[in-house]
């Protein structure tokens, strides 16, 4: 990058939030993906204007342009991958208004998400979306990634809670979309194109968000099982009673095995082939209901151990196991490769049956968890697992691997699904995009970016950008 633009930058923003000091670069190469490329500069926006202002030098200059959160992204979408400018949102981070007769709020992009939840619990309202990673990722990222979370078969994920943005555009342009209103039918719906658009098409500088009243009830339960299929089994007898849980997790005996070793402490019968969390949240009379309702229906199916969390300590005892899993797996492995592909609930049962044939056949380990409830399911591959003898050089891992996961998003299209239930595309699934979608929509994508973004100065390589043909 020319040291005429990081002048430039220095005359927008305040010197001390502007930096080409290699630990600053570093800090913000990388996401959860693990992957890295170095940004040239790193400036820590607070206002729009300033926002709209680099982006004016960046547009004439062509200089790229990636937007940071926290950098949890799993799929490398926060990464710099052709260096440029990085625009860390973690000082914009203001709650600018919460409004209890309207069950609205106006938030900074880079508020932390619980901080956000806490927040609004004051006023006796709710932000249901609820992301694993919410203690450490923001709103703007929530927003880029279209983010879901533990509550989605009832409350939806990211994107039913986004009312409206203030968007700053490729070339500095300040827009608005949406609006504060619950309904709004005018002019074409650009907020939900900006959901999920993983910083390509706009950097959203303040946004509009729903809020519901707080349920004033909670109850969860948890249950092992002998065999995955009660599990599968229990979710679509829930469902068919008409009970609604907020959350309905499931992970199987993969997970179960490293999260014992790691946690002994948490006893997972050692028999366990799998295991469910079920949360219910509502009026007490309807949540006991619920609860008791579900209670008998485990009880039919026979589960291993059955428990129900009689007050908030046992509940968060019940979810411990599956707050533990991601550590636990990198406890028995040196990498693990983690898809989240989404399938419609009927499919739960073959994609899983599928999972244990190219796993076997692959020699590859697997671990499963997820929302069994919204068919959003985490696959792990646990590619270098040192007690693995058998899988051999890393070459020839990197080579089976990447044959597993070809059948594995095969597959999961033709049963109806998606490559992506909440992490996004970012660049690790850009190679798989045509498998789940045409010519023409892809076209379509291109198109719409090239309008929003005609130098493909934001966020550029990510998502189709192999399909790029005006770079
Ligand atoms: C342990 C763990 C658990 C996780 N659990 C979940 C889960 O349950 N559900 C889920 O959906 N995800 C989960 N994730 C993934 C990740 O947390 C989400 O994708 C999250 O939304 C990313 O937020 P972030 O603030 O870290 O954004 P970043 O990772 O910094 O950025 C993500 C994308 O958003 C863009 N972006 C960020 N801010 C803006 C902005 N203001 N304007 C425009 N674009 C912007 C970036 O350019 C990038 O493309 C998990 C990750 C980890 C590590």
């Amino acid at each position: 990058m020319k040291s005429v633009v990081y002048n430039r930058l220095r005359r927008i923003v305040d010197a001390s939030r502007v930096s080409d000091a290699i630990e600053d670069r570093i800090v913000s190469s990388y996401d959860a993906s693990r992957i890295k490329y170095l940004p040239d500069v790193v400036v820590k926006i607070i206002t729009t204007k300033e926002v709209s202002e680099i982006l004016k030098i960046a547009y004439t200059e062509k200089v790229p342009v990636y937007t940071r959160g926290a950098g949890s992204s799993v799929t490398g979408s926060a990464v710099p991958v052709k260096g440029g400018i990085l625009l860390d949102t973690s000082l914009m981070n203001r709650i600018v208004e919460i409004s209890p007769v309207d069950l609205t709020a106006v938030v900074e992009p880079g508020v932390v998400v619980t901080d956000f939840q806490k927040e609004v619990e004051k006023y006796n309202l709710f932000y249901p979306p609820d992301p694993a990673s919410a203690d450490f990722c923001t709103i703007g990222g929530n927003v880029a990634t279209g983010a879901g979370g533990l509550r989605c078969i009832k409350y939806g994920t990211t994107r039913d809670y986004v009312l409206g943005l203030e968007v700053v555009l490729s070339d500095g342009r300040i827009i608005n979309t949406g609006g504060g209103t619950l309904k709004k039918v005018s002019g074409y719906d650009l907020t939900r194109l900006m959901v999920g658009s993983e910083g390509t098409l706009g950097i959203f500088t303040r946004i509009i968000l729903r809020l519901i009243p707080k349920p004033t009830a909670e109850s969860t339960i948890s249950a092992f099982f002998d065999t995955p299929d009660k599990a599968i089994e229990f979710g679509v007898l829930l469902l068919e009673k008409g009970i609604l849980p907020r959350s309905l997790e499931f992970m199987d005996r993969a997970c179960l095995m490293a999260v014992n070793k790691y946690r002994p402490d948490l006893k997972i019968p050692p028999t366990s082939q799998a295991m469910i969390l079920v949360e219910f949240d509502g009026q007490p009379e309807d949540v006991n209901n619920q609860a008791t309702q579900s209670c008998k229906l485990l009880e039919g199916i026979q589960p291993i151990t059955l428990k129900r969390a009689v007050n908030k300590e046992e509940a968060k005892y019940l979810w411990s196991v599956r707050k533990a899993i991601s550590a636990a797996l990198y406890s028995i492995t040196t990498q693990k490769i983690s898809e989240d592909i989404c399938v419609p609930r009927h499919a739960i049962k073959p994609i899983l049956s599928y999972l244990n044939e190219i796993g076997a056949s692959s020699g590859i380990p697997v671990a499963v968890f997820g929302h069994l409830g919204d068919g959003n399911l985490h696959i792990n591959f646990l590619v270098s697992n040192p007690s693995d003898r058998a899988f051999g050089t890393s070459k020839e891992q990197e080579a089976r691997l990447a044959g597993v996961l070809d059948k594995l998003f095969t597959k999961t299209i033709k049963l109806g699904g998606t490559l992506s239930g909440e992490h996004g595309i970012g660049m690790t699934k850009a190679k798989y995009l045509p498998l789940e979608w045409g010519r023409d929509e892809i076209e379509l994508f291109r198109a719409i970016k090239q309008l929003f973004d005609p130098k493909n100065i934001l966020n550029p390589d990510k998502i189709f950008s192999q399909y790029d043909v005006w770079v």
